[in-house]
C-alpha cells in the first residue's frame, strides 16, 4: 500500500505572444501503489498536459507550479539530468499512436534494448535475452524473429505491444498510458487492456490511464479522476463513481454513448463545447453546458465537497443532485 505519486496544486500555463494561458488550474490527486487511476474528460480538458508534466515533457513555453511528489522527490523542481534518469526507467509513458513514439529507422528489438542500455548495467547478451523475455511477456509471438523487424512491418496492435515492452523494460513503478487503445480496433483494444491489467497485477506497476471513454475506464481502473477545463471536478473509487456520479459533467459523460462519425471518430452528446484555454472563465467552468446550473454558478467557482468514501465533487449541488 501507500502512495507513489502525490500531485498538489499543479498549475500549468503556456506563455504565448498573446499572453499566458492556463491549461491546468490547480489540481491535486494521489496515485496509490498498485492502483490503476483513470483520468477522464473530453479532449482539451488538460489530461495529456498533466501526463506530460509528470514526465516533464512539456514544451519550453510551459510554466509549472505546485508539486509532483514521486517517492519523495519533487518532479517539478528536478534537474534535467535527474528527470532523464527517471523517465523510461521509473516512470514511463505509452502514447495513443505507437508510430509517433517508435523510431521508424530502428529495428523494434533495438528500441527495447536501448532503454535497458540507458538505464541498466546489463551486458549485450543479457540485454538480448531480456528483450526477448519482455517481448514474450507482452504477448509477441516468435520474439527472436520479430526483434529484427521495423515498426512499419508490424500491425498497429503489435506496434502498441512493442511500445508497452519499451515502457515496462526497466520495471517502472508508474506507467502513464494516454489513450493507448484509441487507435486500435475493438478486439485488439480488449487484448491491450488485458495486458495492462496483467502488468499491473504481476509487475506491480501503478498506471495512470487517460481516456475519454467511460466504458474502458470502468473495465480497467480502480479509481477515477474526472477533469474539465483544467480542473478536477470529481474523484472517486470506480464502483462508487459508477453507482452514483455526483458532478453534472460526469453524469453527462456517462449518459453520452460514444457515437462514431463518418471519419471513424467518436463523438459525444453533451451539448456545447469544452472552453478553449484562451477563454476567460468566471464561476463554474461547466456552467454554460450544465442543465442544473443556477445563478450562483455564473459568479463563483465551487470548491471540492467531500461525500465520504474518498468521493469528492466540485459542484454546489454535490450530494443533492439525485
Ligand atoms: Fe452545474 Fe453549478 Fe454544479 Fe457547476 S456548480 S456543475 S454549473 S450545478
Ligand atoms: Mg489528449
Amino acid at each position: 500500500e501507500g502512495v507513489i505519486l502525490q500531485v498538489r496544486d499543479l498549475k500549468i500555463s503556456f506563455t504565448t505572444a498573446k499572453g499566458d494561458f492556463p491549461a491546468v488550474r490547480g489540481i491535486s490527486f494521489d496515485i496509490g501503489r498498485n492502483s490503476i487511476v483513470g483520468l477522464v474528460g473530453e479532449s482539451g480538458c488538460g489530461k495529456s498536459v498533466t501526463a506530460l508534466a509528470i514526465m516533464r515533457l512539456l514544451p519550453s513555453n510551459a510554466q509549472l507550479s505546485g508539486t509532483i511528489d514521486f517517492s519523495g522527490r519533487n518532479i517539478v523542481a528536478m534537474h534535467e539530468e535527474e528527470i532523464r534518469k527517471l523517465r523510461g526507467s521509473e516512470i514511463s509513458m505509452i502514447f495513443q499512436e505507437p508510430l509517433t513514439s517508435l523510431n521508424p529507422l530502428w529495428k523494434v528489438g533495438r528500441q527495447i534494448d536501448e532503454n535497458l542500455k540507458m538505464h541498466t548495467k546489463m551486458s549485450g547478451g543479457e540485454r538480448f535475452r531480456s528483450v526477448v523475455d519482455i517481448m514474450r511477456d507482452v504477448g509477441l509471438p516468435d520474439p527472436e524473429r520479430l526483434y529484427h523487424k521495423y515498426p512499419h512491418e508490424l500491425s498497429g496492435g503489435m506496434r502498441q505491444r512493442i511500445a508497452i515492452a519499451i515502457a515496462i523494460a526497466c520495471r517502472p513503478s508508474l506507467i502513464i498510458a494516454d489513450e493507448p487503445t484509441t487507435a486500435l480496433d475493438v478486439t485488439i483494444q480488449a487484448q491491450i487492456l488485458q495486458l495492462l491489467k496483467d502488468i499491473n497485477r504481476e509487475k506491480g506497476s501503478s498506471i495512470i490511464f487517460i481516456s475519454h471513454n467511460f466504458g474502458i475506464i470502468r473495465e480497467i481502473c480502480t479509481s477515477v479522476c474526472v477533469m474539465y477545463a483544467g480542473h478536477l471536478v470529481e474523484v472517486a473509487p470506480t464502483e462508487k463513481l459508477f453507482c452514483g456520479p455526483e458532478h453534472p459533467y460526469t453524469i453527462g459523460l456517462m449518459k453520452a454513448i460514444p457515437k462514431i462519425d463518418s471519419k471513424g471518430r467518436e463523438l459525444y452528446d453533451i451539448p456545447g463545447k469544452v472552453p478553449s484555454i484562451t477563454d476567460a472563465l468566471t464561476g463554474c467552468p461547466f456552467e454554460p453546458r450544465c442543465e442544473y446550473a443556477f445563478e450562483r454558478c455564473k459568479r463563483e467557482l465551487p470548491q471540492f465537497k467531500a461525500l465520504g468514501d474518498q468521493h469528492e465533487s466540485r459542484c454546489f449541488l454535490a450530494g443533492e443532485l439525485r
